[in-house]
């Protein structure tokens, strides 16, 4: 007789009672199985067994949360103009002109940049994942990155399938092997490389694109689209924004969730050719932004002199910490255009092994770091923070030279 087949037999069972079937899923893309996600944030100090202050410098937001007085001119925003039942307004109107005037009082383009040149995102993640839906989905292209650099953009081409090509940076000044770019580039084909993905200035190495590398951008065939991700302009203020008048095939990225100080609102934008961010506008979720995020976004655009009024002291804090680590003799600590520090451990047996037990020793203590790409990433807090990174990194480095 036929009848169901009973798996539970080769099932065990998971504490919470779930089945756990992990092999037996054979609906889910082998590839996803090997794959290794991106390590949020913890938000907040769940899993610290011992309750102290964490200084979280591993994720280069702003040490500073909005001020009451904003919050609370949100919350009247919520309270009296927000109907929880309907949907948000999904096509960002307002929101993209508030965003195109200040990209424009950014870099004074000619032509001004206008709303039909933004595509607004649920993070500045979510129009990556536009873009490689819209270049390379279904076979059609390869992504090129510099390695170390911004985790995201190979996970989430993995996701979609999408294979990457990664070419190394110089182990001195990070700067792009651009020769070996520039081959893997005539040489990829079926399907050959079709976006190419920059951080200016790069994370997690700190360093912005140099003359020579925006000239090799600039010599790119345009059947590539070349993004470039602009997380960190605020503190930069290098921009490219100004070319995309003659680039349709460049797109600028930015965020809201580094010196806006709304990483919990989730909201990125890109810039770009206006068929181009009508392509992004056609593959993104109608409703991809919550009303408070979106009414919260441009509340900081209105208040953008008050709140971007700390990056000088986070500047003055970087080059106060730069000093600080830079004394301690085996760590070399690189110079840097954005809101945090990049750093290795030099020499010794083992220097991953030194610098993986170092970020273990901090959290500890309650400073995290962030080890990625070879290296210490270390964002810049508050000046209470800044000191007590650099004094518990010092004791676990150079403890013989205190006292
Ligand atoms: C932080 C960061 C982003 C921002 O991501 P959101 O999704 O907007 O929070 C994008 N690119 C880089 C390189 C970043 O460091």
């Amino acid at each position: 007789m036929m009848g169901v087949q009973h798996r539970s037999h080769n099932m065990t069972t998971h504490p919470h009672g779930i089945p756990s079937s992990a092999n037996s899923l054979s609906f889910i893309r082998s590839e996803l199985t090997s794959l290794q996600a991106y390590t949020p944030h913890p938000g907040g100090p769940e899993g610290q067994s011992v309750a102290i202050e964490i200084d979280r410098v591993d994720t280069n937001e702003s040490p500073y949360d909005l001020p009451l007085a904003l919050k609370q001119e949100l919350a009247q925003i919520w309270v009296e103009s927000i109907e929880s039942n309907r949907y948000p307004d999904g096509g960002h109107n307002r929101l993209k002109a508030a965003i195109a005037s200040y990209v424009e009082e950014s870099a004074e383009t000619h032509p001004p940049i206008i709303p039909s040149q933004i595509c607004v995102g649920n993070g500045s993640d979510e129009l990556l994942r536009s873009i490689l839906i819209a270049t390379c989905l279904g076979g059609a292209g390869r992504i090129l990155v510099a390695a170390p650099t911004f985790s995201m953009y190979g996970i989430l081409a993995q996701t979609l399938g999408i294979p990457v090509v990664s070419v190394d940076r110089s182990t001195v000044n990070f700067e792009i092997d651009l020769k070996a770019a520039q081959s893997a580039i005539e040489d990829t084909k079926n399907p050959p490389v079709r976006v190419v993905f920059m951080v200016h200035p790069n994370s997690p190495t700190g360093n912005a694109l140099t003359v020579a590398e925006l000239e090799w951008l600039r010599s790119l065939s345009s059947d590539i689209l070349v993004v470039i991700d602009e997380a960190y302009f605020e503190f930069s203020q290098q921009t490219v924004v100004a070319e995309l008048a003659e680039r349709p095939n460049w797109v600028v990225l930015r965020t809201f969730s580094k010196a806006f100080r709304l990483a919990a609102h989730r909201v990125g934008y890109a810039v770009g050719h206006p068929q181009v961010i009508a392509t992004l506008e056609q593959v993104r979720l109608p409703y991809n932004l919550p009303s408070i995020s979106l009414a919260v976004a441009q509340l900081v655009l209105q208040h953008r002199s008050l709140l971007l009024s700390t990056i000088s002291e986070t500047m003055s804090e970087r080059d106060r910490l730069f000093t600080a680590l830079n004394t301690i003799t085996n760590l070399q600590v690189w110079q840097s255009d954005a809101n945090f520090l990049y750093a290795r451990i030099q020499g010794g047996d083992d220097p991953d092994l030194a610098m993986t037990k170092l970020v273990s020793q901090l959290k500890i203590q309650g400073t995290l770091i962030r080890h990625t790409g070879g290296g210490l990433r270390i964002s810049i807090g508050y000046p209470a923070e800044n000191d007590r990174t650099s004094s518990r990194i010092s004791s676990h480095l150079a403890p013989i030279n205190k006292i």
